[in-house]
């Protein structure tokens, strides 16, 4: 188990807890954060084996029997559609590993999401943008850590930059867009190519989103000197090409910065580490086996199958109760935040 990281966290003044599980009205938790977006995770596996998530060999994946069927997710995002969520994003492990994807996108767009969105590893997406983008899915984020060829295989253990290069000009094409493109920073691995990709998005137009590498890698090696303050790299982009902050965060993570002399592209800052925004989380999560997590790092999850046997009204009841549960910070509502390792690593919950 890692040891405790302190954190400040952003709590809202005007929030005091009330009581009872509310049976009707928006999804929302004892804090008053009301929950509009769901990610919803379709498969623990993954073609690639990337450093900070998974380990090289070994991981044990569930078997399909135990993963909810794709009528079982297409009924959860509908219920939870009813109680007011507008975004729903497609992840994993790869979601794209998942056989029917097409399908459930085409599900999704009939229950009328505001946003469909899929958080990809690029892989085989040059394969899938265009069904995807038939069947209804709106945008995608494409995770890619380095952009030289001979640290990708380092980084992410299987797979080439290329196919990752290709799919994101495929899923343009296919109007996949605006694309972004994630990557997690690890001091000594990648955090020398800040400003190539400052430039590339500069050149393409995209935004790139640095991550912070947060403790949730399955090896267990992470280490607070591992990660990369926003901060810093905010810092060394500025120095080179001045950016300009855009208008308020809202509830998503990534704060937006664009470039100051009016060029293409933008750069994103996700901190959950230095500074988490846990005050203003809207997220709900659906893990692949069928448990809601109301928290990246909260271990409280809840079994949605005996739900499922029920009626959309006991679904509907798990989704609340898991969203009444969530604590202040982290899964904790300590009086100094803390960020404990959960017992689920990241491709198990759903990133
Ligand atoms: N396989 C897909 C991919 O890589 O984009 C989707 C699932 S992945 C778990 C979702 C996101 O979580 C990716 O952008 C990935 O880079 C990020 N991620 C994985 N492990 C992380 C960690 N320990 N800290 C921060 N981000 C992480
Ligand atoms: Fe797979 Fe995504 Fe985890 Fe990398 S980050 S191992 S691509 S699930």
């Amino acid at each position: 188990m890692t040891s405790p990281t302190p954190v400040s966290v952003h709590r809202r003044s005007h929030l005091s807890p009330t009581l009872e599980v509310p049976t009707s009205g928006p999804l929302v938790d004892r804090l008053g954060r009301v929950h509009r977006d769901l990610r919803l995770s379709v498969t623990d596996r993954c073609d690639l084996r990337c450093v900070y998530c998974m380990p090289e060999d070994g991981m044990v994946f569930r078997p399909h029997s135990e993963l909810l069927s794709l009528s079982e997710l297409t009924r959860v995002a509908a219920v939870a559609r009813r109680l007011g969520v507008r975004s729903v994003r497609l992840t994993g492990g790869e979601p794209l590993l998942r056989r029917g994807l097409a399908r459930l996108v085409a599900a999704l767009r009939a229950l009328r999401f505001d946003d469909i969105a899929m958080t990809t590893n690029g892989m085989t997406l040059a394969r899938h943008a265009q069904s995807l983008a038939d069947a209804g899915l709106h945008r995608v984020n494409v995770s890619c850590d380095t952009l030289r060829p001979e640290r990708f295989s380092r980084i992410r253990r299987r797979g080439d930059l290329g196919t990752v290069l290709r799919a994101m000009e495929a899923a343009e094409r296919a109007g996949l867009s605006p694309l972004k493109v994630n990557v997690v920073l690890v001091a000594g691995r990648n955090d020398d190519e800040i400003i190539d990709f400052a430039r590339f998005a500069r050149a393409t137009g995209r935004t790139v989103r640095f991550i912070e590498f947060m403790p949730l890698d399955h090896e267990e090696d992470w280490s607070e000197s591992a990660v990369v303050p926003g901060a810093r790299v905010l810092e060394e982009i500025g120095a080179v090409f001045p950016l300009r902050a855009d208008q308020g965060r809202g509830s998503a993570p990534a704060e937006r910065y664009s470039f100051a002399d009016g060029s293409p592209g933008a750069i994103g800052i996700v901190r959950s580490v230095t500074e988490p925004f846990c005050g203003d989380c809207d997220r709900l999560r659906v893990t692949a086996d069928g448990m809601v997590r109301n928290c990246l790092f909260s271990d409280d999850e809840r079994s949605l199958a005996p739900a499922l046997l029920g009626s959309d009204e006991d679904v509907a009841l798990v989704l609340r109760q898991a969203v009444w549960a969530k604590r202040a910070a982290f899964g904790r509502d300590s009086a100094e935040p803390v960020m404990l390792r959960p017992r689920r690593s990241m491709s198990m919950i759903g990133g």
